[in-house]
Order: structure tokens, then sequence, then C-alpha cells
């Protein structure tokens, strides 16, 4: 079986109205669903999703495509990757060989099936043994109950460096795989030995629960306190949100959630009864993390410590989110406490209570950079400064001019004046709107036309239409079409350029042109219209050959030229 095959095979078995809306909450609206994008900054839902074509598209940002190119995008990764995991997660049998082409990797399935086996032994470790127990009391002086370290599936690292390199050894397990997936690690010798020792554990799961990763984290002393699991072929960390399998429900029932930065502060937040929380696990948040938040709901606050660190985290974290559509609100906690401590010693109600008090991410970080920042013109510079990132990031034009406004006024200075010196700072290059739009209209129309129309393709391509296209998506596009097969449809075409595929969603979800014209006079048209302009291509290369030929007094040829030219003026 071809990949192609493989990608049809993935299209026809699963729904892309199911997928999808396991990450985006989807409302039906007429013909198609509708729901916010998560690849852009959505503020009232664009993005939609047509179960009839199988497609989705968004009118925000231009996304769009198949439920492949949707896993694609959405996981950020490549096409063979995509149909591969669609494949093993809803248990489609496909079966294609690899070819050369592509690169040999690590089969993820097995890393995720040595995760489960490793997670399961961690647990037993926990709770069924004897070295188990310092954990066990750890937990308890933690204040985390059974259930809780049950609901996260915690469990025990032994202190000896081969528990679980003797138990993988005894199962048969590939040790080379386990040190793939970070559970062990390479002596000089070539043996293994394990990566965490008397630890407590972490399983760290995707958005659909299976287990990517683990973190570990040190009893009582020790260095360094919380180790993770290094970069895997399944374990990125910037698109990974620790809790958010388990607390999913919670957020979507809750309409809000909390981000925090580690395991205990989740899980202390959790035992608490605030569920709707995720954590970050100690990287500053990602456009990844952002989409995973916004499929759930957009109002999040961002619990952050009181120092200097937090408000660095809200500085990074307002680009991201703005350029993502989010608009969250910043939490801060009083000065020492972390979620952690500070639920721990509280109790969840004085916790919510600070959720009352949140600001939103703006108003929060010119509050906190106009105390830093002396009120001198420097100072004020200095501020414009820091503060650019983040108002660049707002796409929406009144949410920009709000917030320009309010730097304003804190300023003390002209709106204009604040317009003024961002534009100074920035340096981005200018594009000319109208030099992107007229260029390319009439390919456009005429792949509209073919998307339409398919059966037109051969007769276009006979006469040599291809060559108008000079824009490159579309001269791509318009190849495309050429390969498709007599009996299918357009829409059965499976590229795996994402470009390709938003262009394709586009195209399908539009009216064809001239949609009161009928099909074959409008290709009549376009094809007399292409003639002419051949014959006027011709008769401008025949004048300048005319011209050459009387230049350098070659009569004969003048004259044979000049028929030709004339010959061709009376086609026309
Ligand atoms: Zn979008």
């Amino acid at each position: 079986m071809g990949l192609k095959e493989a990608a049809r095979q993935i299209k026809e078995s699963l729904n892309i109205v199911d997928l999808i809306s396991e990450y985006v909450s989807l409302k039906p609206s007429g013909r198609h669903y509708l729901g916010l994008c998560p690849f852009h900054a959505d503020r009232k839902p664009s993005f939609i999703v047509n179960e009839e074509r199988q497609i989705f598209r968004c009118f925000g940002c231009g996304t769009g495509g198949d439920v492949i190119a949707f896993y694609m995008k959405f996981h950020n990764l490549d096409f063979v990757e995509a149909v591969k995991e669609l494949a093993e997660r809803y248990g489609i049998p496909i079966s294609w060989k690899e070819g050369a082409s592509s690169p040999s990797r690590v089969d993820k399935g097995s890393l995720f099936s040595l995760n489960e086996k490793a997670k399961r032994f961690f647990r037993q470790m926990l709770w069924a043994s004897k070295v188990g127990e310092t954990a066990r009391v750890y937990l308890k002086e933690r204040g985390l109950s059974q259930e809780t370290a049950q609901a996260f599936e915690l469990g025990f690292a032994p202190p000896s460096y081969d528990g679980l390199a003797s138990h993988f050894k005894l199962a048969g397990v590939d040790l080379s795989l386990a040190e793939e997936a970070g559970l062990l690690v390479k002596r000089e010798d070539g043996s293994f030995y394990d990566r965490f020792r008397e630890r407590l554990i972490f399983p760290i799961t995707d958005a659909s629960g299976r287990v990517v990763g683990f973190g570990g984290r040190v009893l009582y002393k020790g260095e360094p306190k919380y180790l993770n699991t290094p970069e895997t072929p399944i374990y990125h960390k910037g698109s990974i949100l620790y809790g958010f399998s388990q607390t999913k429900p919670f957020i979507r029932e809750r309409g809000y959630g909390f981000v925090v930065e580690g395991y205990l502060d989740l899980l202390s937040l959790y035992e608490h009864g605030v569920k709707e929380v995720v954590a970050t696990l100690g990287t500053a948040l990602t456009p990844q993390h952002v989409r995973l938040m916004k499929g759930l709901t957009t109002e999040w606050f961002l619990v952050f410590d009181a120092d200097e660190a937090g408000v660095k985290a809200a500085m990074r974290a307002a680009p991201v989110c703005f350029n993502e559509g989010l608009y969250p609100k910043v939490m801060v906690l009083p000065e020492g406490e972390d979620p952690d401590s500070f639920v721990r010693q509280n109790g969840s109600q004085a916790f919510l209570a600070f959720k009352e008090k949140a600001q939103n991410i703006f108003d929060f970080l010119i509050d906190t950079l106009a105390k830093r920042f002396p009120a001198t013109l420097e100072g004020k510079m200095a501020l414009l400064r820091e503060i650019q990132p983040a108002i660049e990031a707002l796409k929406d034009p009144v949410l920009y001019e709000i917030q320009i406004r309010r730097v304003a006024e804190r300023l003390g200075v002209s709106e204009q004046a604040v317009k003024q010196r961002l534009l100074l700072l920035d340096r981005r290059p200018f594009k000319s709107f109208s030099e992107a739009c007229h260029k390319g209209y009439l390919e456009r129309t005429i792949l509209e036309f073919l998307v339409h129309n398919p059966k037109y393709i051969p007769e276009f391509e006979e006469i040599g239409l291809g060559e108008i296209f000079q824009t490159d998506l579309y001269r791509r596009f318009y190849r495309a079409l050429l390969t498709l097969d007599e009996d299918l449809g357009v829409a059965d075409l499976t590229f795996e350029d994402l470009d390709l595929q938003a262009l394709l969603s586009e195209i399908l979800l539009s009216p064809p042109p001239f949609e009161e014209v009928a099909p074959g006079r409008i290709a009549a048209e376009i094809k007399g219209w292409w003639l002419k302009q051949r014959h006027q291509r011709r008769l401008e290369e025949l004048l300048e050959a005319i011209k050459a030929a009387e230049a350098s007094g070659q009569s004969e040829e003048v004259l044979r030229l000049l028929k030709e030219y004339q010959e061709l003026r009376c086609q026309i």
C-alpha cells in the first residue's frame, strides 16, 4: 500500500467533525460546524468544519484542509507522521512499506507502549514495595491523598541503578529503545542504568492521555530537584501541558482554567478541589500550549510569582497569547507564596478569592512596568520598548486602539505620540496590499474554475494554459491537478503540502466563479482569451524580429516575417 492510499483510507475512516471536536469546541451552524480557530487570534468563531466535504477552513487566517492537514498542523507533524499517528490512534489498519525516501525513525507506537510499561512499574514501586514507603510518607507530608496520586498515576523510582533496567530486561524489552525513550542511560561499556532514581514520578501525558514522558522529583534533598525526560520523538515539552488530559473535563465544565508552573502546584490545587488547572513544567508558554488551552475555554488565569520572574514570564506570555487570540488574566499570589504553599495554608476559597483580583495581562504589564521605570522621557521610552511586542501582537484593531489609549493615559502623552513612537521602533518591512491582491487574481480565477470543473483540465493543458501560473503556490496547485485520476473528484486529492491543502479547502468552500454562466462557455472564453494572449505574444516577438532584420539589412527575412505577422493579425 502506498502512502497516498493509506492517507485515503484514513480520510475514509475518520469523520473530520469528530476528530476536530477533540480539540476545538464546535457548534452546528447551518451546513457547517463553527468554532474558534486554534491557529490564529480568533475572537468570534471563523473556523468552519464541513462534514459533507470533510474539510475545515478558517476565514480568519486562511488555514484549511482535510483531516490529515488539521492533525499535521495542530500537532506540528509532517505528512508521514500524521498518517501513521492517525492510523495508530484510531486503529485504522494500514500497511505500507516505508520507502527509502523516509528516514528510518523510531516507531512512536513502541515508545508509547514502553512508557506505559514504565508507568506501571513506577506505580507498583510506589504502592506495593517496601522501598516505596518513603515516597508514601512524603506524599502524606505534602498533603496529597491517595486519590489525587492515583488520578495522576504517580509512581516511585527506587533508589537503585538497575530497578527499571532489570525489570525491562526480565520483560524482554529492547533496552536501547528504553534509552530512546529517555528512561535508561547507556554506560560506556554498553550497559544501561536507570535515569530516574529515588524520585517521585509524575507521568506526563499528551492531550489524549498517552504517556509521553516523566518528571521525577527528589523526595528530600538532592540535585537536581526535578528531572524530566529529555526531548524524545514523542516528548516535546513545549507542546505539553501537565495535567491537561486529566483536568480538561473540569476546565470545560467551569468555563475557566488556571495555568501554574509545577507538578506540585497543580496537584495541591487539585487536592483542594481546584481541579480546573494545568501546568507548564517550567517552560515559557508556547503557541502550542495556547492552542490547547483555547480549545477548552478562552478564560484563563496565569498564576505567577510576585517576584521579578513572574513579571518576566508575563512579558513573554503576552505576545504569544495575543498572537493566538487569547487574552488571559494574571493572578499574582502574595510575596513568597506559590500555589502549592498558598492553597495548603489558606485553602481553596482564599485561592479563588485571588482570582477576583486578577488583572488582564496587558494592564498587569503596564502597571508593573510603570512602577519600575521613572516618569522621565527616557523612562517612558523604555516602557514602550518593553511593551511593544505585546502591543504589536494585538491583531484585533479595536483592542489595539484600546491598549494604545491605556498606554497613552498611563504615560501622560497623546495616543498619536505613542503610535509614532511604536512606528519608529517598528522595523518590519512594509507589504503592499494592492500588489499582493492584483498579482495572481487571474490565475486564481482560472484555478477556481478548474477545481469546480475538473473535466476541462486536459483541454487547458493541451493548449499550454499551465504557463499562466506564475505564482508559485498556484503553479504547484495546477501541477497537482494534472495528476488527478479521471474517476476521482478534486476533493479526493491528497496534498502533503499544507499550503495546497489550505488553498483547496478555500476554493471548495467558495462558490464557483461566474456561477450563473454555463461552464462550457466559460471554458471557451478562457481558452479564447489564452490563445489571444499567445498570439499577442507571438506578434510582439515578430515585431522585434522584423526590427532586428531591418537593422541588419536582411530584406528577404523582413518580408517573410511581415507576411507571418499579417496572417496572424487577421486571425485575431
Ligand atoms: Zn484561523
